[in-house]
């Protein structure tokens, strides 16, 4: 068994770096190299492999890719509605999905969603772990029988909260916060209530052959990310990171692939600093952020707080961005809300790929751009990233224009026929173009 890691390192160039390359517009050669380095992973279970899995690539290299988290909670919990949630996700351009369910038949929901994901699909095992009894009876073989189990299932990667050290727990001491992420809040509680190591670091070893037996990749869970704007980039945080980063060479000694997670809620001046830190600390290892959140006031449009945040972050060094719903921080996303924050997300993610000067990244702008500029709806509209809810908005403000003429139209409702500057602009340069004939 081995996995893209070992087979890169070895030189072999796998069938899933080739559809990666394939799908990249890259060179096969120059991922496999990458992959080898430890700055590009390709999330694919063998198992989901065999199946239904289209692998994907994440790393700088490559575009930005995008998460989106959908699962059951203790309050709501319904299979059929994480289904469509999912395929709503997947529509609107998510790259991976993560099944983050801690309520109702966790295995049955599992089964069903890997069923129906040809994305990456990605789990908190910690979540089961303790389902059905508490924290602190959980002990080692309880987390190695679960995290076989969804092995099996075929989930491709794992957030692995192992960095929460009982050494951090005293850096929390000033944070206004604390710990908001679920995985690190509960190795906290046991860490405190046995006084000893956080389990998950102390088997770490044994995860990692459980890992690359089925070419997992971890996730390397970030449990002390700020939950607000001031706990960004303190003490606990760049502690835990720094473990993180001997994770990652841990893990990378194992034949594992290995990316890390990252924060959270970061204000915008602290993000470049926090996205080359990581890069540093983890040499390379593609960063999983979510968010960056960069203000704290915005419950109800955090798809917009983090969409600002991740562009930055992934201008700056991150590869991979989990998306944030508009419901963030107040309940259960429905449907809309996860199209809204694949979108929010994906724009994030698109719009570092340009600025970073990503080949190829700008060509739909300049196409879409061509096309505004000849007034030409139909390719406007096509290219847009969400066409559907482009061509919602302009047929349903443009009433005065019959159906038929809408694709033809040479202005459209915001400024009017004679105040349509498009429609000058096209006129004026049909006029240049005519008057240089003349001039011939
Ligand atoms: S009417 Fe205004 S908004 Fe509409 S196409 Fe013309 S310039 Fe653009």
């Amino acid at each position: 068994m081995v996995t893209q890691l070992q087979a890169a390192q070895a030189g072999a160039i796998s069938d899933e770096v080739k559809s990666v390359a394939e799908a990249e517009g890259q060179d096969a050669d120059f991922i496999s190299k990458e992959i080898a380095a430890g700055r590009l992973i390709i999330p694919a279970n063998k198992l989901h492999l065999k199946s239904n899995l289209a692998p994907i690539g994440i790393g700088r290299a490559l575009t930005t890719k995008v998460n989106a988290n959908i699962g059951t909670s203790s309050v709501r919990s319904s299979i059929e509605a994480e289904i469509e949630k999912m395929q709503v996700a997947l529509a609107a351009g998510a790259d991976a999905i993560m099944d983050l369910s801690t309520g109702g038949n966790l295995d049955d929901t599992r089964e069903q969603l890997l069923a129906r994901c040809p994305a990456p699909f990605g789990t908190v095992p910690i979540y089961q772990v303790i389902e059905g009894r508490n924290v602190e009876d959980i002990n080692s073989q309880i987390i190695l029988e679960t995290i076989e189990k969804q092995a099996k299932q075929g989930v491709d990667f794992f957030t692995i909260h192992a960095g929460v050290l009982k050494e951090h727990l005293p850096l929390l001491e000033k944070r206004t916060a604390g710990i908001v992420s679920r995985g690190g809040a509960l190795l906290a509680k046991w860490v405190l209530y046995h006084n000893r190591q956080n389990p998950l670091y102390e088997m770490f070893d044994d995860l990692c052959g459980i890992l690359a037996e089925y070419d997992i990749s971890f996730s390397l869970g970030d449990g002390l990310r700020p939950g607000c704007i001031a706990d960004a980039t303190d003490d606990a945080q760049i502690a835990e990171l720094r473990t993180l980063g001997e994770l990652t060479q841990r893990a990378q000694e194992n034949g594992c692939q290995v990316m890390v997670e990252g924060p959270g809620h970061v204000p915008f001046d602290q993000i470049q600093y926090n996205m080359e830190i990581q890069q540093e600390i983890c040499c390379g290892a593609p960063f999983y952020v979510l968010g960056p959140v960069v203000t704290d006031i915005a419950p109800g449009y955090d798809h917009i707080t983090s969409a600002i945040g991740g562009t930055a972050a992934a201008f700056y060094g991150a590869s991979f961005l989990c998306y944030v719903t508009p419901r963030e921080h107040l309940g259960l996303p429905n449907t809309d809300d996860v199209r809204a924050g694949v979108i929010a997300a994906k724009i994030a993610a698109h719009s570092a790929d340009v600025a970073r000067g990503l080949k190829g990244a700008a060509e739909q702008d300049k196409s879409l751009s061509i096309a505004r500029a000849n007034l030409d709806w139909k390719t406007h509209l096509a290219e847009s990233l969400d066409p559907q809810t482009a061509e919602k908005m302009h047929r349903e403000v443009c009433e005065g224009i019959a159906p038929e003429q809408l694709p033809s139209a040479d202005y459209c409702s915001m400024c009017g026929r004679n105040w349509c500057s498009v429609r000058i602009n096209k006129e004026i340069r049909q006029a240049i173009k005519a008057k240089g004939t003349q001039n011939t």
